[in-house]
């Protein structure tokens, strides 16, 4: 644009709209939009798409066999060996159907019936896991969201169709990718219209809006409740002077995983399954410890019982149970998952070079106690959170490079750490002398001033930090604050470069200073 050129007001507008998109919540700007080479039209037919497109190449060369895809899941999931098959053999039938329909758009037009999945089973077993760890061996976006924050208008509570919207986001904008995506679904068991408290109306309305996205339709990437999103349309029609196109995403090969805990469910289907056979066997039935393992029992009329719509519930034709962990389940995932939360604790140590080693009776008894939470694996992340609280506080100041855990650290992790601390105060002492070089270092850089702390200085100071728990660094800015006016003072007047810090002035540094100072002008006047 040439200077003269009237500017464009929506120019302005348009970048203070880009930052706000920025922070908001809206689909990139930069998405794959169809607008510049398909004005006026619904979202790219996949028949269009470039086949070099390298966001897509891992979904064109899909050639997973489902023994593999398990194998693969074995590396992070402990148990869950059916659940592992079913997901295996739904995932590899849908993405090699995908597969074949890129490589001969005209398989797209015939019927298909898409594996949506139906995952059940208590919190923290791997349900999510399972599925996040299989959208990244595909290479799809993955988006989770809970049934309960939809409401059927989506003026109290979310929209489903934002759902659709979140994929296209974890995609990055790109569309074509979205439109092969995972979208996860859990706590469907508190949409279910029988005895979830209150929400019989909206839930058969959220269920039946799941269901549209989950056969197929159009998805408007601009929610109609999305002011953001509403003003950027507008933008792009000032600007190209045309009616906004209409940028829609189709749902049919989005792969809907829905789950929940269904504990009710498998109540009832344990009063069913123990009903039917009391009836044939008067024996009496041994008392099971586990009552998710019902939910193994149950068939569609459960579901339909249980208050979930016919239609909906046969849009699930993958059902899978998942089992509960139990306290060995959790000891192997603490040795053997890659990524499991005691190799996060480690790596988050080893960030400050300091090593943890944990002997095996501690393995097992972090297990025990994660399985008295009755969370799953993720009581194994609240016993090892109480554990490691104050460690991770205290040990990246303290020079300590090694720790071993046993059981006691456990019991009382506290008592452990005070211990290891004063044990290992040579080795904290020599980080903290380090901390008072780093300090030297700085006021050096700032000031052109060397200062020189004499031995006990160093030990007095470091004295003073732990008193009053302070960091040596945080202790000597604050005994030193202002310190370099008087020391400029002092070398104008002797020349002096270097100055020591004595007992004296850790002790009282304001009055040790002002005596240097009186002394430099009489040194001064001397001379
Ligand atoms: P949910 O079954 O409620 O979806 P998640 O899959 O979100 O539970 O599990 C929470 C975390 O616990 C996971 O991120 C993972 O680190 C760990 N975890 C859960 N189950 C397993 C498992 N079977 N094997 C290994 N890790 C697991």
């Amino acid at each position: 644009m040439s200077k003269d050129e009237p500017k464009n007001p929506m120019d302005d507008l348009q970048k203070q709209l880009q930052n706000l998109l920025k922070n908001s919540n809206a689909i990139p700007l930069n998405f794959q939009s169809p607008s510049t080479d398909q004005k006026n039209s619904d979202s790219k037919d996949s028949s269009e798409e470039d086949p070099e497109d390298p966001i897509l190449k891992k979904i064109r060369h899909f050639h997973r066999k489902p023994k593999e895809v398990r194998d693969y899941l074995n590396r992070f999931v402990i148990k869950q060996q059916e659940a592992k098959k079913v997901l295996s053999v739904a995932i590899c039938d849908h993405y090699n159907h995908i597969r074949r329909c890129l490589e001969d758009p005209k398989l797209k037009e015939r019927e298909y019936n898409k594996p949506n999945i139906l995952l059940l089973g208590p919190t923290g077993v791997g349900k999510t896991f399972l599925m996040r760890n299989i959208a990244k061996l595909i290479g799809v976006p993955f988006v989770k969201a809970d049934a309960t924050k939809f409401s059927e208008t989506g003026y109290v509570g979310n929209d489903v169709d934002d759902l659709i919207r979140d994929l296209v986001k974890a995609a990055n904008g790109n569309i074509e990718l979205a439109q092969y995506g995972i979208i996860y679904i859990d706590e469907i068991d508190k949409i279910a219209t029988e005895g979830s408290g209150g929400r019989d109306v909206s839930g058969r309305g959220v269920q039946l809006n799941l269901l549209k996205l989950m056969e197929e339709t159009d998805v408007n990437l601009f929610s109609p409740t999305d002011m953001m999103a509403q003003m950027q349309a507008m933008m792009e029609m000032s600007r190209g002077g045309q009616k906004p196109t209409k940028k829609t995403i189709n749902t049919r090969h989005i792969l809907f995983i829905v789950s929940g805990a269904f504990d009710q469910l498998a109540e009832k289907v344990k009063r069913r399954v123990q009903n039917t056979s009391i009836g044939f066997n008067s024996e009496p039935q041994p008392e099971t410890e586990d009552l998710y393992q019902f939910l193994q029992k149950t068939e569609t009329r459960d579901f339909i019982n249980h208050g979930f719509e016919p239609e909906f519930i046969g849009r699930l034709p993958v059902r899978v149970a998942c089992e509960a962990l139990k306290a060995a389940d959790l000891e192997e995932i603490l040795v053997t998952s890659e990524g499991s939360i005691l190799k996060q604790y480690q790596a988050d140590f080893s960030g400050y070079e300091i090593t943890l080693d944990i002997d095996a009776k501690a393995i097992k008894k972090i297990a025990t106690l994660a399985a008295k939470e009755n969370t799953g694996a993720r009581g194994l992340m609240t016993i090892l959170e109480k554990t490691f609280r104050d460690f991770k506080f205290e040990l990246p100041s303290s020079g300590i490079e090694k720790f071993t855990v046993s059981p006691a650290t456990i019991d009382s992790p506290k008592e452990y750490l005070n211990e290891l601390l004063k044990r290992e105060f040579p080795k904290q002492k020599k980080a903290l002398l380090k901390d008072i070089d780093r300090f030297t270092k700085r006021f050096f850089q700032e000031h052109q001033i060397k200062l020189e702390f004499s031995s006990e200085a160093k030990d007095a100071l470091i004295e003073k930090a732990q008193q009053e728990d302070q960091t040596v660094l945080a202790m000597s800015e604050k005994l030193f604050k202002d310190f370099q006016h008087g020391l400029k003072i002092i070398q104008r007047n002797t020349d002096e470069s270097t100055f020591e810090i004595d007992l004296d002035t850790i002790q009282n540094p304001d009055q040790a200073l002002s005596q240097k100072v009186v002394a430099s002008f009489k040194k001064d006047a001397d001379s």
